[in-house]
């Protein structure tokens, strides 16, 4: 089994497809997402840090649960979508369009490789 390292508690973790943190923070965070929710709802001009801090979880949860639609943030909040790579300012997404052209220059290597794949595989069949 691969390892990852967790990205909440930095464990080490078996890594399972599309996981990103290990599987007691993944139940914690679970756990805790009704409270933020709820907390956002009181106290809808709440800073990201002190989020952060009152709950335990990193700006990434925040991050995700953002991108999900998950929760909603009011206009006077501070609470952004940020850029997994370089952390600036998002409106959707996973990326800024700086870092989205980088992904999606890796992306285009993987469609080459994979088209690569195709053409052997009707060689084959022709073969048969
Ligand atoms: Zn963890
Ligand atoms: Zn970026």
């Amino acid at each position: 089994m691969p390892k990852a390292k967790c990205r909440e508690c930095g464990k080490t973790f078996e890594y399972t497809w599309g996981a990103v943190n290990c599987p007691e923070c993944e139940v914690r965070i679970r756990r805790i997402f009704k409270d933020v929710k709820n907390y956002l709802w009181d106290n809808p001009g709440a800073s990201e840090a002190i989020v952060c801090e009152k709950f335990g979880i990193s700006r990434h949860v925040i991050n995700d649960w953002l991108r999900n639609d998950k929760i909603q943030i009011s206009e006077n909040s501070d609470i952004v979508l940020r850029c997994e790579k370089c952390g600036a300012e998002i409106l959707s997404g996973h990326y800024c369009s700086k870092c989205q052209k980088e992904v999606d220059g890796t992306s285009v290597h993987g469609t080459f490789m994979g088209k690569e794949e195709k053409a052997e595989m009707r060689y084959l069949d022709r073969k048969k």
